[in-house]
This record gives structure tokens, sequence and C-alpha cells, in this order.
């Protein structure tokens, strides 16, 4: 995982990360660390370690107590090959993925690593969901917002059963998003058989109102325990939905750069 930095001006995040332009599952090396069956042949999991330089900046000042360097970050791979059949699956393998990733957020709830769950997966890629853990953007003691957004979705919502809701969110983060929610708070570790079957059902209808396979699908849950699916047009990481930009170069490594090539010594001054 890279490293985390937090603007004292705006209060957004930047995260010192490794660009992920290729696919995580092709350029995999490692050996998987876990694996479930599924349609005759497995879901494993791998983890992803990111290669980032770290500074010798200390982050010091109260605006930096909260940007920690921690996370955690894995891949849940269904497919053996590139090329994503996420849309032919049937209810009940989107149902039993599901399954297999409530096992891995209580697997990794284990460990404290962050309250932020965010597990995405672009429908044009390999086949994979790509589960982030971070203990970032903080999470303060709060009402529930998914409880609210529930009660207050109104001309917004497009699709019910018992046991979601499926809507247009108040403040979308993309130009199509759609959200399906749990109607009771319930954490991804506690969902019950009922609420899987109508997650899954409502997701297929849903995708079935994208024209292409250029969508994203994201399972998210923060730190009050309630978790929700987002489904958006378009390509966008876990990053990106958590509101966290993607820098590539570590600020100090690119002014060592550019001191050099403007000749700058800073020890003369
Ligand atoms: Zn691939
Ligand atoms: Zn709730």
């Amino acid at each position: 995982m890279g490293e985390f930095r937090l603007n004292p001006e705006t209060l957004s995040f930047s995260v010192i990360a490794k660009d992920s332009v290729e696919c995580k599952a092709c350029s995999n090396k490692s050996e998987s660390m876990a694996s479930f069956p599924f349609k005759k042949d497995y879901v494993r999991i791998y983890e992803v370690k990111d290669t980032v330089q770290p500074s010798n900046y200390s982050l010091n000042g109260q605006f930096f107590k909260s940007s920690v360097g921690h996370g955690y970050e894995e891949i849940i791979v269904d497919s053996p090959a590139h090329g994503d059949k996420f849309n032919e699956y049937s209810i009940e393998e989107t149902e039993l993925l599901f399954n297999i990733i409530d096992k891995r957020v209580a697997e990794i709830l284990k460990y404290n690593i962050g309250k932020n769950i965010c597990i995405t997966r672009n429908l044009n890629g390999h086949g994979y969901f790509d589960l982030l853990a971070l203990p970032i953007p903080k999470v303060e003691e709060r009402n529930c917002f998914q409880c609210d957004y529930v009660k207050r979705v109104d001309n917004r919502e497009v699709h019910r059963t018992e046991t979601v809701s499926a809507y247009v969110p108040f403040t979308p983060m993309s130009d199509v998003q759609i959200n399906i929610t749990p109607v009771k708070h319930v954490s991804i570790v506690d969902i019950d058989p009922v609420i899987l079957f109508d997650m899954s059902s409502t997701l297929k209808k849903v995708l079935a109102q994208f024209k292409d396979n250029n969508v994203t699908v994201a399972l998210m849950e923060h730190g009050d325990g309630h978790f929700h699916l987002e489904v958006h047009g378009g390509k966008l990481d876990g990053f990106e939905l958590l509101g966290i930009e993607r820098i590539t170069v570590a600020p100090e490594m690119l002014a060592k750069e550019l001191r050099e090539k403007l000749g700058y010594d800073k020890k003369d001054k």
C-alpha cells in the first residue's frame, strides 16, 4: 500500500502509489493466499504489494496525525484468463462470489487495518474484485449515512424489494451511478441469504440497463458498518471512489530530480 498524505487546506487525501494501468491479475507474480471452489475451478486470492519509495519527510502537526501510511489490498480472481464474464454469471454464481467476498472481509477486519472497505470490479477487465481496506478517510462516530439515504430516496428510487433499495444517489460520483443498499442496517459480514439474493438479482437488473461492459461495480462499507453496492458507468478504482488522489511519484523524489536539473544545491544555502 502506498503512503497517504492529507492536504490541510482542502482536507483531501493523496496516495503515493504505483500507477495501475496494467491488469493486476495478469501482472501478479505472487502465490495465492487462499482459494475457494467456484464454477469447476477456484476463486484465488492474491495480495497486491505496492512498491513506493517511502520518503524521509516526517509528517507532523495536527493535520497530519490522521495521515496513516497503512492499508491493505488484495485481488479476488474468479477468471483464470483475461476477459470478464461477470454479466454471464447466474444469480446463484453472483451470490457465491459475494459470499466469498464476505469471508475475505471478515478475515481482514480481524486485523484492524481500517474501517473503509472498497471492493471494485470493472466489467471490461480481467474478471476480479480489487479489495482495499484503509484507515482513511478517517471515520468519526456519527449516525449511519446509509440508513439516512434509504429513508430519503424519494423521487430518486428506481427499484425496491423487501430488503434492498436501488436508487440514484443525491451526490453521484459519475454521470450514471445507481446504488443498491440494504434497507436494514447490516454489515457485509452479517448479510443473510434473503438480502444476498435480492442484492444479486437487483444488480443483474441494473447491469442489464447498460449498453456495454464499461461499467464498475463496487461494494463499499465504512466505519458505520452498513454496506452498499454502487454501479458506475465507466472505469473507477477504489481510490477514486474514496475521493483519494493517486500520485505516482513521491514529492521529495520529484523535487530531488528537479534540483539536479536546475543545478540547485540546497546545502549551499
Ligand atoms: Zn488480466
Ligand atoms: Zn445503517
